[in-house]
């Protein structure tokens, strides 16, 4: 009887449009952009639940939403991976890193993939604590302390001289549960670099990397690197001779600078073709990290004193911007001239990339040291010169939002508004298809299922400035 009564209560309000799901948030009628398509469809509702897209519809109202965001005339998108940027510059600073979190979020950047730096255990605590909500800012995937050769010029590298080091430094990443390696090339010998990346692919990590000039791009592709970091280790990939360089660098034979110039001059974009190809063929990727490039190499003529974005950044972070534009300003006129002509070389390398059918992923080596490479903004910026490099704007954004996530292995979960997917969205007054300059006309932003409109985001940015500023002694807790 009593079961009876509940198939006619069922039966009744499936005639009255059934009982409303609940729901953490609607989205309502937004146009979804399909990254992966590069193609838009309007109209539509998205459900989140327990920071997960439960359903993209034309019809949200079997859905009883907790919250509503109202998308109509708005573009959304998966949230922004930058996909290289760093923490450090010392335990004093640990504060001011922990500062960028939200300049990331504010800035429609829902994940960071964290490319070494010497604040790894701060790191890995955030990774824990964003993940479950009591911190605020981007999701962060971490390669923790990156391996290096004997007193590299690195601060908080695992250093290596031995194959008995390698293993040992590898066992301390794996009981830190990083993301995946980075390994580069300071003082770490040719050697070690290969031993250090076999072991670490052995171990099943994904493993990026600066390559040393004693290698060529195929040996280490050959043996499994996941990415090339920084655009400026591609350009011997276009010489004849980049073999007969490493190798006489490797014996001993010629010095890594002028090895890296007869790279450099003997390049011709039919080589660089054909080596790219077979990268993209093993799966090696390439973060081109432009924005930093950019920056150094033209520091002559923007000097960024003024740059609003400073009132951000905290004293001590600042301060660690002085060394390279220190350096730089002691080029002479030829200097300032190479610097300049290997920036341009290198943005000439993406669109040849793109043809070779390379992966490409978008980041920007923002962080201590990198003077004037923003948090936030500054993939704002990386998107920009991709574009403007030769991709347009579906491969741009594939590079940040599509192939961030499946480098790490995470694609599952990513890279697309649609059911199943987390709910880390950045919603757009404009098509970012059209005009990739549209990412930056942000609406709202959700990071794992939690929505943030305008007011909300204006709100973390003061926040973030008068901490910056030393106003606010706040943490920067949910
Ligand atoms: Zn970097």
């Amino acid at each position: 009887m009593r079961l009876t009564a509940l198939i006619l209560l069922a039966v009744l309000a499936g005639a009255c449009g059934g009982p409303r799901q609940p729901a953490d948030l609607v989205i309502e009628g937004a146009t979804v952009v399909d990254v992966q398509q590069g193609t838009t469809t309007s109209g539509r509702d998205i459900v989140v639940r327990e920071g997960r897209i439960i359903d993209v519809t034309p019809d949200a109202s079997a859905y009883a939403p907790a919250t509503t965001l109202d998308a109509a005339g708005a573009f959304v998108m998966p949230g922004l991976w930058d996909n290289h940027v760093h923490f450090g510059g010392g335990p004093a600073l640990i504060e001011e890193n922990r500062n960028l979190l939200p300049l990331y979020l504010a800035h429609g950047i829902t994940t960071v993939r964290d490319a070494a730096g010497d604040l790894s255990d701060s790191v890995l605590a955030w990774r824990t604590q964003v993940a479950d909500g009591t911190l605020l800012g981007p999701r962060i995937f971490t390669s923790g302390p990156k391996l290096e050769g004997i007193e590299s010029i690195w601060p908080g590298d695992l250093e290596v001289g031995s194959e008995a080091d390698v293993r040992v430094a590898l066992d301390r990443l794996q009981a830190m549960q990083v993301d995946c390696v980075k390994i580069t090339e300071n003082t770490l010998t040719a050697p070690l670099f290969m031993y250090g990346l076999d072991e670490a692919r052995r171990r099943g990590f994904i493993v990026s990397a600066h390559v040393p000039i004693a290698l060529t791009l195929d040996q280490v592709s050959e043996a499994g690197l996941g990415s090339i970091e920084h655009m400026s280790y591609l350009l011997r990939g276009g010489s004849p001779r980049e073999a007969d360089l490493s190798g006489a660098v490797g014996a001993g034979r010629m010095s890594p600078g002028d090895a890296l110039t007869a790279m450099i001059e003997s390049f011709d974009a039919s080589t660089a073709v054909a080596t790219f190809s077979r990268l993209a063929a093993r799966g090696t990727a390439v973060t081109p990290t432009l924005n930093g490039s950019r920056i150094l190499a033209y520091l002559d003529q923007d000097a960024h004193a003024g740059d609003a974005y400073l009132r951000y950044i905290g004293p001590g972070l600042q301060k660690t911007y002085e060394g390279r534009v220190t350096r730089a300003a002691a080029d002479d006129a030829a200097a300032v001239e190479r610097r300049h002509a290997r920036f341009e070389r290198s943005a000439a390398l993406v669109p040849l990339l793109q043809q070779a059918g390379v992966t490409l992923l978008a980041g920007t080596d923002a962080g201590f040291l990198n003077s004037f490479n923003y948090p936030g903004i500054g993939l704002h910026d990386e998107l920009a010169l991709l574009a403007k490099s030769g991709l347009t704007p579906q491969q741009a954004l594939a590079a940040s939002v599509i192939n961030g996530p499946a480098f790490l292995r995470v694609a599952d979960g990513y890279g697309a508004v649609a059911a199943g997917k987390t709910a880390d969205l950045v919603i757009l007054d404009r098509n970012p298809l059209d005009d990739i300059w549209a990412t930056r006309g942000i609406r709202a932003v959700v990071a794992q299922g939690r929505p943030f409109d305008r007011a909300a985001l204006d709100a973390m940015l003061a926040d973030v400035a008068s901490r910056a500023s030393g106003r606010s002694a706040q943490p920067s807790v949910q």
